[in-house]
């Protein structure tokens, strides 16, 4: 059985005093789990506060994009060693707001995969097809392309202990969440098209579902077959809805 992941991806959000009872809320209820993996990817101003939190709790942290670069004349990015020293397990590559806002290429987000992987991080590799594309029925091949980017410059054993995030842009903040049927498609997708090249790899990856998940919704998602767990915005900043998604993983 694989594990389950719930990783909270704080956006722009946060302040100093809002983190800490945040933090403190969700540490009151969690207890280590066997098997369930919880954890926050914050902005990076908040990473030491943040570990000064979570060091030794069930709770772990992480950035939200890292450099592809090691270190340079690269004004305001982070690299995967400055993640390391601050003690980040996980950092999110790829994620949709900046592949469109920030323009990341898949080539760009295959090399911040191979940085992550390089500087001892667990990438959390975002892949997923906006509207346009899911009603032109091109889901499956922009899927593929962004896939394949990460395949073809790190190999499919470079997947072995990162992570995927199958997020529908259209599902991202919208309130509007994928159903079950539709993620568990996608990422029966993209686990057999990893197993193309590596069926070991493939059955061990944990890939996880983000778009518009809350309590309501966690529990119906996370049984499919082969959805491990979930990327949360929103609801991660908010205790009790954060907390709701962790009980659905871990029941
Ligand atoms: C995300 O930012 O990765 C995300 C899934 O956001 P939300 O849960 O708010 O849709």
């Amino acid at each position: 059985m694989r594990p389950k992941y719930v990783v909270g991806n704080w956006k722009l959000n946060g302040s100093l005093p809002g983190n800490e009872s945040l933090l403190r809320a969700i540490l009151k209820e969690v207890s280590p789990q066997p098997g369930r993996h919880l954890a926050v990817c914050v902005p990076a101003p908040y990473l030491a506060q943040v570990r000064g939190l979570l060091e030794g709790t069930p709770v772990a942290w992480g950035g939200q994009d890292v450099s592809r670069f090691e270190k340079g004349a690269y004004t305001g990015d982070v690299s995967g060693a400055m993640l390391r020293e601050f003690g980040a397990t996980f950092a999110i590559v790829g994620h949709s707001e900046r592949r469109t806002l920030f323009g990341d290429t898949d080539e760009a987000v295959a090399q911040k995969y191979a940085a992550a992987r390089k500087a001892g991080l667990v990438p959390i590799f975002c892949v997923g097809e906006t509207l346009a594309e899911r009603e032109k029925g091109v889901t499956e091949s922009v899927l593929a392309r962004q896939l394949d980017a990460v395949l073809e410059v790190s190999g499919a054993a470079a997947l072995d202990g990162g992570l995927v995030a199958y997020e529908p842009v259209w599902a991202i903040g919208t309130g509007r969440t994928a159903t079950s049927a539709q993620a568990q498609e996608a990422h029966a997708f993209l686990r057999g098209r990893v197993a193309k090249k590596d069926a070991g790899v493939a059955s061990r990856l944990p890939i996880l579902y983000g778009g518009s998940v809350k309590g309501s919704n966690a529990a119906e998602l996370f049984a499919m077959p082969d959805v491990d767990g979930g990327l949360i915005g929103g609801a991660s900043l908010v205790a009790e809805d954060f907390l709701a998604i962790w009980r659905a993983a871990v029941a």
